[in-house]
């Protein structure tokens, strides 16, 4: 059937059908280019998601599309039983890149994370002398890794843990953005590593202090540590930076990468290393189906080198600014925004409301209506973050629909 249909038909059909873990906003989109996205009526809308930080490059981009296509019609899957003709140099581009000796592939955040705690283990026994089944790994609460169940026993967030237990041990959770209980838990000589988002992203762009990321590199470094920095979304130019790590100069011992190292196309993911750590896994140990394969490979070496090409970093950086210097001017207009806070791309704005409810939903439901797509996390907040690719003009528009949402909403109050 070549019927267009509407927006409830969809909206329908993955209520009977699918499960029921998301509730999406009532909108069904069809078609995305750079930083738009179009709807099944035609109505076009700013993304301001950006698929959590997946699209960093913008929707389907034109590059990144033909090599796509290049390489689907050649090869796209050999596990790694076999060596392939993409996996190197991929490899070679992005080690060099970023300054690492090595790189693990995987294919979700959330699988390159758990690595990145499997390899840090590993590192502990091996190369630490940690006695065996002792390797504790330190979290920040509020962190956010996804949702396997490594990755859930690190959370602190009671919807993502409540009745999947047992979880996993050898986890130990400490404040975010607190040094003085990072180094009393470094005290600890069963302490592998410490994991922990230079952003957390899903916690709501908490940002921490300035020193926060050298500190932990300078306690992590004498207690004998790992550190290891997830920037699966904060990586790749989303904060301005080509990491987020780089504003304090700081170089994790593992990095995590994933989401827009495909440009949103695939799900890629990886975890950068050195020598002696990532030499600690030997065949066998560790692995994915996916993980390395062709397709994978020359998409996420395109989707970098057009991010880096096309300076979207450096374009991060300056619209982030004008964003945050637009939005501080409504926060002095309208004391329902508590807060506006972010690095780069990566924004977020608190919001206040009547009775202790906050206008927060409200006001993602008026952009949407208004034509600017933004999403909650947690209840007061909104996260703000366009594809990198986004112009001077098109955020003063995005901008203003989001001042006229907060109007829209304060009138209705
Ligand atoms: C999204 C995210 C993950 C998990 O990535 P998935 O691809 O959803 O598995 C891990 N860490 C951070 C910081 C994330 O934002």
């Amino acid at each position: 059937m070549s019927l267009v249909q509407n927006s409830s038909y969809y909206i329908q059909l993955e209520k009977k059908f699918g499960a029921s873990n998301y509730e999406p906003l009532p909108v069904v989109l069809d078609r995305g280019e750079r930083i738009y996205l179009f709807d099944v009526e035609g109505k076009r809308y700013f993304d301001f998601l950006s698929a959590y930080s997946a699209v960093n490059q913008g929707h389907c981009h034109p590059k990144l599309i033909q090599t796509l296509v290049e390489q689907s019609q050649k090869l796209t899957l050999t596990s790694r039983a076999f060596y392939n003709s993409k996996l190197g140099e991929y490899e070679e581009y992005m080690t060099k890149l970023l300054g690492y000796q090595r790189i693990l592939p995987m294919n979700t955040g959330v699988e390159a994370a758990e690595t990145a705690v499997k390899l840090c283990r590993k590192w502990g026994y091996q190369v630490k002398g940690i006695p065996e089944n002792q390797a504790k790994i330190i979290f920040a609460s509020g962190n956010f890794w996804g949702r396997s169940l490594g990755a859930i026993s690190a959370s602190t967030d009671p919807l993502s843990r409540r009745e999947f237990g047992p979880y996993v041990p050898g986890f130990e959770i400490i404040p975010f953005n607190d040094t003085e209980a990072l180094e009393n838990s470094l005290q600890d000589p069963n302490v592998a590593g410490f994991m922990v988002e230079p952003i957390q992203g899903e916690a709501g762009v908490i940002v921490p202090n300035e020193g926060y990321l050298a500190s932990c590199r300078k306690l992590c470094k004498e207690a004998g540590v790992l550190l290891i920095f997830d920037e699966v979304q904060t990586g790749l130019g989303r904060t301005g930076k080509l990491l987020a790590g780089d504003f304090e100069s700081v170089k994790p011992d593992i990095l995590v990468l994933g989401k827009a190292l495909s440009g949103g196309i695939l799900p890629v993911s990886a975890v950068l290393s050195n020598d002696e750590v990532m030499l600690t896994l030997k065949p066998g140990e560790h692995g994915s189906t996916y993980g390395g394969n062709p397709l994978a490979c020359a998409v996420a070496k395109r989707a970098v080198e057009i991010l880096v090409e096309e300076k979207m970093t450096e374009n991060s950086y300056k619209m982030g600014e004008l964003f945050r210097e637009r939005m501080n001017i409504l926060k002095s207009k309208y004391d329902v925004l508590l807060d506006v806070r972010g690095k780069g791309l990566l924004n977020a704005i608190e919001f206040n409301g009547k009775n202790g409810k906050s206008i927060a939903k409200e006001v993602c439901k008026k952009t949407m209506e208004l034509g600017l797509l933004a999403k909650t996390t947690h209840d007061h907040t909104v996260r703000y973050a366009p594809p990198l690719v986004i112009q001077p003009q098109e955020m003063e528009e995005a901008c203003e629909i989001i001042e006229k949402a907060v109007k829209f909403c304060l009138d209705s109050m």
